[in-house]
């Protein structure tokens, strides 16, 4: 199994990560194995119909990379390219994120090998309570909850509520996060992740002293993440001059208006054409100059053919795993680029599911603004220790803030000893 997970690119790439922390932190041989190695990897077949009346059997998995710090925690992604040895590794990356912010999570990550874009709702709902159904002898509110990912949405969360509740014969919110609100999902869930992206960005440029109202920002990737960071980066004053998505990319230097994005898409189902802006080649448009530059999309954009020629002051990594190993050294040697690594950057999402987890179980509502206010200290504290770290110990914001997750669960692993 081990051999199986590392050769797998995003696997290989998250193991990297953390080998090379861990040699920092001098964790012993041990340690270090029973921290890297994911406790439960479950596969499930999900058979359902099609509309045309044709069976197909779709592949599901959830990975529990550990339950020593409290429940797993972590996304549902709906995608075509949704692999066991990529789901792993972003639980592992969930891992350390959940770590970091000091949430009492262990992380977890779940997928289903499958095209949203082309299924009907009909069938989407189906996959998703087969899903459910299948998982059911491993999730609960206190040991796995699940949130929405790349290709799923509140909707799908509230389908996994209803099927986990009618087993339980009562409605049991605690059993995922980024639910609708009217189904005691929490204010503030579904901005949170790109609000927080947005903020620590701004934070990233005053650092680099830069004034956000004279900034400009590139955003790839337009859903939820993307596209509320472009959003709240606009709210914030810095002028988003680019945007793309799986339909194209927009570019306009004197800025382009954010909210007639969202209509646009609304209403045509992607970014292309949009005539606020000029069409650009995506890959051209990463390598723009502006200050801020937000992968937001998939895994393994910044390669070690674009990294060299980036232009921005600032790279706020939006997605999960957006830098290749290769990338990562080349950003580092230039050393004229402020990293916000991805399990910072990203972890407004989780920390917002930590307070809808915490006001389920509580039967408590909190408003938007106590949400965001508390969201945004935790955000700043964890920046800042990030900081401090990567001064005190002269090493990448990545490696401060892997180091910072990786010792919380290092840490409890001795504390807990092993059983039996
Ligand atoms: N899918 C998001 C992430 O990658 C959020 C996870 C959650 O809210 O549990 O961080």
């Amino acid at each position: 199994m081990k051999e199986q997970l590392m050769a797998h690119p995003v696997f290989g790439m998250a193991a990297r990560q953390f080998d090379r922390t861990a040699d920092h932190l001098n964790l012993t041989e041990d340690v270090r194995e029973r921290c890297k190695w994911p406790k439960r990897l479950i596969t499930v077949t999900i058979p359902i119909k099609r509309d045309n009346g044709d069976t197909e059997v779709f592949f599901g998995y959830r990975v529990q990379h550990h339950l020593s710090r409290g429940p797993v925690k972590g996304g549902l992604r709906f995608h075509p390219n949704v692999e066991l040895g990529e789901v792993a590794a972003l639980s592992m990356w969930m891992n350390w994120k959940c770590a970091l912010m000091e949430l009492p999570f262990g992380g977890g990550k779940g997928g289903v090998t499958c095209d949203p874009r082309s299924m009907s709702q009909r069938e989407l709902e189906n996959v998703t309570r087969r899903y459910t159904s299948e998982m059911l002898p491993f999730i609960g509110p206190e040991t796995d909850v699940m949130a929405p990912d790349m290709g799923t949405n509140e909707q799908t969360m509230a389908w996994m509520t209803d099927v986990y509740s009618t087993h339980a014969g009562h409605l049991v919110p605690g059993i995922v996060t980024g639910k609708p609100v009217n189904l005691q999902g929490s204010q503030g869930r579904t901005v949170a992740t790109g609000h927080g992206v947005a903020f620590l960005a701004t934070r990233a440029l005053t650092k680099c002293k830069i004034k956000h109202e004279n900034a400009t920002a590139i955003v790839q990737g337009f859903g939820n993440v993307g596209s509320y960071a472009a959003l709240t980066l606009s709210r914030f004053g810095v002028k988003v001059i680019g945007i793309s998505d799986i339909t194209g990319a927009i570019f306009n230097e004197n800025g382009i208006k954010v909210e007639d994005v969202f209509d646009h898409v609304a209403a045509n189902g992607g970014v292309k054409d949009f005539a606020g802006a000029d069409s650009i080649d995506p890959e051209e448009m990463l390598v723009q100059k502006c200050d801020v530059l937000v992968p937001a999309a998939l895994e393994r954009v910044i390669t070690e053919e674009n990294a060299p020629k980036l232009q921005c002051r600032v790279l706020a990594e939006a997605a999960n795993g957006p830098t290749t190993t290769q990338a990562d050294a080349i950003i580092e040697e230039r050393g004229d680029i402020f990293l916000v690594p991805d399990i910072l950057c990203n972890a407004g999402g989780v920390t917002v599911s930590y307070f809808e987890w915490v006001q389920n179980l509580q039967r408590f509502q909190w408003s938007e603004q106590e949400v965001l206010t508390k969201l945004e200290t935790m955000l700043a504290k964890a920046f800042d220790r990030v900081q401090w770290f990567a001064d005190k110990q002269g090493v990448s914001n990545r490696v401060a803030a892997l180091a910072l997750g990786i010792k919380e669960v290092a840490d409890v692993k001795k504390q807990r000893g092993l059983f039996p």
